[in-house]
């Protein structure tokens, strides 16, 4: 993160212009991600659990960063760009066209490969487009993120279900290797009387034909049943429809694993949850829905899962009045026609980069349910594997993380901010316009204050606290600064008071932990190995030496 965060705060102190700034952001973030607007939209933010920031004031929030930039991005009609230039290398298939899917095509071919995706559905995105409801991802900002991979030459081939408008043997036929990321498109039923007919959906279904557009009578009560994501948006969709909406949800409030601020804006927008509480039979008069028999539960001990197990309470049960069921209780990868690759069903269980065969990748939530960063990174690193195969080089070994993984960061030298506050539409205003997004992009002052207040964990930001502390004159500024890079330190003249250390808020500069032993306070500098993130380029201007290579840095001479 601090790496595009970092170009945009520091764009004054490295003589760029914050143009200049947003497309170099925009470019970083791209090299891992091609959704910087999708996912800056929806990525439910693990990374900001990790911030620094975080026990001072709040982490930064990265994800309202990242969708700015990704937003920029747009409006400057910035292109996704090659790695390599020259004659195609190889021919890869593509199976399924959601994140993990497309992001595994676009590191492909801008690594110099013929790439076609094979999509089923009439549109790309996968669940990005049929799953996630409009007023959280306009369908918009998917068509221009997925138009952008398809200007740099990946086809994708939309209606054609593979097993069944084309035979698996023949993709097979068509390309050297293939990447399966079909997802988990296949709704779980609640496997409890008066399911079977109409007026009962699964969560994947109903929010498929919402996003499609399509009329569902649905009446104007409904029960959702689950505890996640899909159950939430079913939910806020049904709201937004104008029904009576009734969760159902088996544990407590405290294990529900949806997102917390969906679950938030959820309850704000009228939906009543039943939480402790499961269906038993749905009933029906003429078979049209009627009403769901219910039934208390209460927390037992704990199951596999780390979660306490729900009981039912004997003599519980109880009528909910409803015209249709929607059941958003999980989800499965869809194997139809394609057992050859796995037939045994359900979830597969494969190393990081997801070879299966000798010619066959998988990733995204075929691996398990996720969110979309995850498939992108598996898709991403699918890519690599396949590359090298392709290329005839050995995988590379993943770089090893040590020693300076979490970087000492003085909290306390970083003036304190307010975060800024999400712009958000009111329930009311979201109920009456249902495909109007409920979260606004943050606009330019917020965006630039907050990304100024990284605290660029463990690399140079130019603060200049060493180089105003050092009596011995060890540190000299760089002819041509840039983030990271910022002052040479002449350890020669190194007088060990070890006061640079102490002062550098960032933790870039350590203690050599033999001369601290030694009772010699000495700055250590950062090497690519044990900097947190791996490698960065040009590290070394610190050191004496003028090198531009990374290299372990000489110890001081005290
Ligand atoms: P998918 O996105 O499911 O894409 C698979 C694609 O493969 C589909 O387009 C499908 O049509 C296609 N396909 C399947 N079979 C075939 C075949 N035989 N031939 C050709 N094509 C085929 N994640 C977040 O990060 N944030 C959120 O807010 C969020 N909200 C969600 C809300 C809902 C309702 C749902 C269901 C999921 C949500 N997720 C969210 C999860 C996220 O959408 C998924 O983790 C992600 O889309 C998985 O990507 P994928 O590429 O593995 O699969």
């Amino acid at each position: 993160m601090r790496g595009w965060i970092g170009v945009i705060a520091q764009r004054a102190k490295s003589g760029i212009t914050l143009e200049e700034a947003y497309v170099k952001a925009w470019h970083i973030i791209t090299d891992v991600n091609p959704f910087p607007s999708v996912l800056g939209r929806v990525c439910p933010h693990p990374c900001q659990d990790g911030c620094s920031r975080g026990p001072k004031d709040g982490p930064v929030e990265i994800r309202s960063l990242e969708r700015f930039v990704g937003d920029k991005g747009l409006e400057l009609k910035l292109p996704l760009t090659r790695l390599e230039e020259g004659p195609v290398r190889g021919s890869v298939g593509v199976v399924g066209s959601g994140p993990a899917g497309l992001s595994c095509a676009y590191q492909l071919a801008r690594r110099g490969h013929d790439v076609t995706v094979y999509e089923r559905a009439p549109l790309a995105g996968g669940m990005l487009r049929y799953g996630i409801p409009d007023y959280r991802l306009p369908p918009a900002i998917l068509d221009a993120e997925v138009e952008r991979i398809e200007d740099l030459g990946v086809e994708i081939v939309l209606g054609t279900g593979v097993g069944t408008d084309i035979p698996v043997a023949e993709i097979h036929e068509r390309h050297q290797a293939v990447f399966v990321g079909i997802g988990a498109q296949l709704g779980q039923s609640l496997g409890i009387p008066g399911e079977e007919g109409s007026g009962v959906w699964t969560g994947a279904d109903y929010l498929r034909l919402v996003n499609e557009g399509k009329v569902i009578d649905t009446g104007d009560r409904v029960v959702v049943v689950g505890g996640g994501n899909t159950a939430v948006d079913a939910c806020r969709a049904a709201r937004r429809r104008g029904a009576d909406v009734v969760l159902l949800y088996r544990r407590s409030r405290e294990e529900m694993p949806a997102y917390e601020d969906e679950i938030e804006a959820m309850l704000a927008e009228g939906v009543h949850v039943e939480f402790l509480t499961v269906p038993t039979a749905i009933q029906r008069q003429l078979d049209r829905v009627h009403s769901v028999l219910v039934q208390r539960m209460r927390l037992g001990e704990l199951d596999a899962s780390g979660r306490r197990r729900p009981e039912p309470i004997e003599g519980s049960g109880f009528t909910i009045e409803a015209d249709s069921v929607i059941a958003a209780v999980s989800q499965g990868p869809d194997w139809h026609q394609l057992e050859t690759y796995h037939p045994d069903g359900g979830w597969v269980d494969t190393t990081d980069h997801g070879p299966i065969s000798s010619d066959v990748w998988v990733g995204g939530d075929i691996r398990g349910l996720g969110f979309a960063s995850l498939a992108v990174s598996h898709g991403r690193r699918a890519a690599e594997e396949i590359h090298a195969g392709l290329c005839g080089w050995d995988m590379p070994e993943p770089e090893e993380r040590s020693k300076r993984d979490v970087p000492e960061v003085h909290a306390d030298l970083y003036p304190t901010r307010q975060a800024p506050k999400p712009v958000l539409l009111s329930p009311e205003e979201s109920l009456a316009d249902p495909k109007a997004e409920v979260a606004a992009t943050l606009g330019e002052r917020e965006f630039l204050q907050e990304a100024e207040s990284c605290f660029s964990c463990g690399l140079c930001f130019g603060c200049q606290h060493c180089w105003m502390y050092c009596s011995a004159g060890g540190f000299a500024k760089v002819v041509e600064p840039r983030p990271g890079t910022y002052f040479t330190l002449t350890l020669d003249a190194c007088e060990s008071c070890g006061k640079c250390v102490d002062v550098c808020p960032c933790g870039y500069l350590e203690f050599d932990p033999g001369s601290v032993a030694g009772d010699v306070r000495s700055p250590v500098l950062p090497t690519a190995a044990n900097l947190p993130g791996g490698s960065l380029p040009h590290r070394t201007d610190l050191t004496t030496g003028a090198s531009d290579m990374i290299d372990l840095p000489p110890t001081a001479s005290a």
